[in-house]
């Protein structure tokens, strides 16, 4: 069987024709498989749905139960057929629920990974190399020049810089769904005990997150109007980052204005945005995670979607695997 025939971009997403499904389909289909809940994988409004629990519940928390006609939730490790489409999910270490989709079929094993990265992350499973024939790979940070540091550094940079400045607030930007838990997790883990001040665009994926045994500690609302706006001094305060042009952000004493994202890697972005501590926390792979992990999927051939897609496919040509840019339309992580 060729590749080409067990899985193809069409206009609505990949699809796979013997097993008649889309993988993370950006418009409406009758079957859905869906690699994680962030809104450019997961969309509301498929027939039949198929994706782990906790990705089921996300977007539930998101859309309202009406999410879909009828869900189904896979395990991670188990597999299941599919019009004789063996279909399996694996961890992606993206996201709480994210997972790497297997479908194989007459000898032809194909990954599509959706979003992955292979840090160290304590509130999602980590991501599992599946040998394959062919490897789908995202490529939001496919360029030699992403290379992230390690977290636990960029946390204790912020956590200096709260300690020198006691009269301030630092409002760290950080998305909804992914990305504020760990920034939150890491401070936890950095020995940080003090109560954490949340935007109330955050709470509910928080209390998901707690009520799946992720560990965040004490969260309170920050919201300005009740108390005395001096009792953020000092303290940490996590919103979404589209908060911070809105007028909840100038409420609080002298802030200083962070951003926890992979792009903080360019310093003309975080001028751009404002932004006076740059934290460099990415919930996608850099270039080194994306080379490693092609390697060690064994994967004779690999097709690059959302991202920078050249770089990736020529440094595949130069190691011998054959490669193309999947070129698939509608996805911009919202949890960069
Ligand atoms: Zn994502």
């Amino acid at each position: 069987m060729r590749a080409a025939d067990l899985l193809s971009p069409r206009p609505e997403g990949l699809y796979c024709p013997p097993g008649d499904f889309f993988i993370d389909p950006v418009r409406p289909v009758p079957s859905a498989l869906i690699t994680h809940g962030h809104s450019d994988h997961a969309r509301a409004g498929h027939g039949a749905v198929l994706a782990t629990a906790e990705t089921l519940d996300i977007m539930a928390l998101r859309y309202g139960q009406e999410f879909a006609g009828s869900t189904q939730a896979m395990r991670l490790g188990e597999t299941i057929s599919l019009n004789d489409v063996k279909v399996t999910f694996q961890p992606a270490g993206h996201v709480l629920g994210s997972a790497q989709i297997c479908v194989e079929h007459r000898g032809m094993r194909i990954v599509a990974s959706g979003d992955y990265k292979r840090q160290p992350d304590a509130t999602c499973a980590p991501f599992i190399p599946i040998p394959c024939d062919v490897f789908i790979t995202e490529a939001t940070f496919g360029l030699p020049v992403f290379r992230h540091p390690h977290p636990s550094d960029e946390i204790a940079r912020l956590l200096k810089s709260a300690e020198q400045f006691p009269d301030r607030t630092h409002l760290v930007g950080a998305y909804a769904l992914g990305k504020a838990q760990r920034v939150i997790s890491l401070l936890r883990q950095a020995g940080y005990e003090r109560t954490i001040y949340i935007h109330g665009a955050l709470a509910k994926l928080c209390d998901y997150y707690q009520s799946r045994g992720v560990e965040l500690g004490d969260l309170q609302p920050a919201t300005v109007e009740t108390g005395d706006r001096q009792d953020f001094a000092g303290e940490i305060v996590i919103g979404p980052p589209a908060a911070f042009s809105d007028r909840w952000a100038r409420r609080f004493p002298d802030p200083v204005a962070c951003f926890a994202s992979g792009w903080m890697r360019i310093r003309q972005r975080a001028r751009q945005r404002g932004v006076e501590l740059p934290l460099i926390i990415s919930d996608h792979s850099d270039w080194d995670e994306l080379t490693e992990t092609i390697t060690e999927t064994g994967a004779g051939e690999v097709w690059v979607t959302h991202g920078r897609e050249e770089a990736l496919v020529r440094w595949c040509e130069l190691d011998g695997i054959a490669a193309k840019p999947l070129h698939l339309v509608g996805y911009e992580d919202e949890g960069d």
